[in-house]
């Protein structure tokens, strides 16, 4: 099966959006082995979006488009596959009720315009969007499908996932090929120590790895080809490979796939049901966003101080005058204070801290550029670990969070493996 498809929406064609769309739908249609030939954007113009549409469906045997589901005049996606199709639009009052009732959550009465939303062509599968006011839709026409799928990524990518993916699924010939694929994500290795450790592993047979740089970690992507018959055969030579990697790399493996260091660190504090507090300095408050970041935050997360001055530090945390003047206020001492501090200030379990030089001033001989300690109190004691990270400001400081958070983690695992070593 081939696809297009095609991004609809001026703010795509300048730059003022990135068009995330194109690159998750094209990652998933190759996944279940269906080949993306084009991606085309064309802006909210009605003759030119349809030109698009014309040639896409002639050349294509999979449409999916998004955008243009809204209630202006503009917003005509719909109105021109129905037409290209030759197909009429109908009313479909169950969607029409769906709408005025997210209006009534809202307690406000349904603009006129958004009538628009509830008509689709004829004979269409209608794909419900519980977040917005904009259905999808499914046609099936002469052998070709069209998909037509909201703007806003967060109704986009539900809707795909919950609908439009099973009904791929069923029209997939089980002999076609698909990916399956298994990321793992390593923390505090860098590309080539990964591939000289992993070695051997690197070409095994009926699987493909890759190493991704990505900001703060590595990726290694697995894929193993499967039809539908073999499906399970594919999956057991990726359970094979990560086996051996997770053997090689240790506990520097901290994920994989959909998992982020945040959410392993806070499933692991939330297991153990230890909390957690920050004292912050370079990163301004970046640790106390990352901690928030996901729903349940707050079963582990107790809060944090962004104690920027030295003045803060001392006054907020305790952090002594002999200690910031003897070594400065980025120093392994400091690092300690700070996390004993908001520790006892906030009485939790673990307190983790940043101290450090973000850039592009401020460095020196001694202390450069990207020169940060994080440290770490625990009811056992407090430490503190000296890193040089490069990069520019932004870089520094999200580096330095990801530090922090393995450095949590880390910690995590060996006060798990003591618990059970103590239990057995
Ligand atoms: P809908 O079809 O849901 O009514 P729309 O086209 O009417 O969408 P827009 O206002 O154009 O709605 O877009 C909604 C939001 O979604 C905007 O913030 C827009 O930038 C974003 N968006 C639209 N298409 C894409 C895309 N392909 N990738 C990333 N963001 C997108
Ligand atoms: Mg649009």
């Amino acid at each position: 099966m081939k696809a297009e498809i095609v991004s609809t929406g001026t703010e795509l064609l300048l730059g003022e959006t990135l068009n995330t769309s194109a690159h998750f739908l094209t990652g998933k249609l190759s996944s279940l082995g269906i080949e993306v030939d084009y991606h085309t954007t064309v802006g909210d113009d009605p003759e030119r979006l349809e030109q698009v549409l014309r040639q896409a469906i002639g050349r294509t045997d999979l449409l999916v488009t998004t955008g243009g589901l809204g209630p202006t005049a503009d917003d005509l996606t719909k109105e021109l596959v129905a037409k290209v199709l030759n197909i009429k639009m109908e009313l479909d009052p169950y969607s029409l009720e769906q709408i005025k009732q997210f209006f009534g959550r809202r307690k406000a009465p349904m603009p006129l315009s958004n009538e628009k939303q509830a008509y689709f062509p004829r004979a269409s599968k209608i794909l419900p969007n519980p977040i917005g006011t904009a259905p999808g839709a499914i046609i099936e026409k002469n052998g070709k499908t069209v998909v037509i799928l909201p703007g806003p990524p967060f109704e986009m990518t539900p809707m795909f996932d919950n609908y439009v993916w099973p009904a791929l699924q069923q029209k997939i010939e089980p002999d076609t090929e698909r990916m399956n694929e298994r990321v793992l994500k390593v923390f505090g290795m860098g590309e080539s120590a990964i591939e000289e450790v992993l070695g051997d592993l690197m070409s095994l047979p009926n699987l493909s790895m890759a190493l991704l740089a990505k900001r703060a970690e590595m990726h290694i992507r697995l894929v193993a080809r499967s039809s539908k018959m073999t499906f399970e055969k594919a999956e057991e030579v990726l359970n094979r490979a990560e086996e051996g990697i997770r053997q090689r790399l240790g506990n520097k493996v901290f994920g994989r796939d959909q998992e982020t260091m945040i959410g392993i660190v806070g499933q692991l504090l939330k297991n153990k049901q230890l909390t957690i507090a920050t004292a912050e300095s370079c990163t301004g408050g970046l640790l106390g966003a990352a901690l928030t970041q996901e729903p349940g935050s707050s079963g582990f997360y107790l809060g944090g101080v962004v104690s920027y001055s030295n003045s803060l530090k001392q006054g907020l945390l305790g952090v002594s005058e002999k200690n910031l003047m003897k070594y400065g206020a980025v120093s392994e001492e400091v690092a300690k204070e700070m996390a004993e501090g908001i520790r006892l200030k906030a009485g939790s379990d673990l307190a983790i801290s940043t101290t450090g030089i973000a850039g592009p001033d401020g460095g020196s001989d001694q202390k450069p550029v990207g020169l940060v300690y994080v440290g770490l109190a625990t009811p056992e004691g407090v430490q503190a670990e000296k890193i040089q990270l490069y990069g520019e400001r932004e870089s520094v400081r999200q580096l330095t969070v990801q530090a922090a958070m393995n450095k949590v983690r880390v910690h995590m695992l060996a006060y798990e493996r003591r618990l059970q070593l103590g239990d057995g």
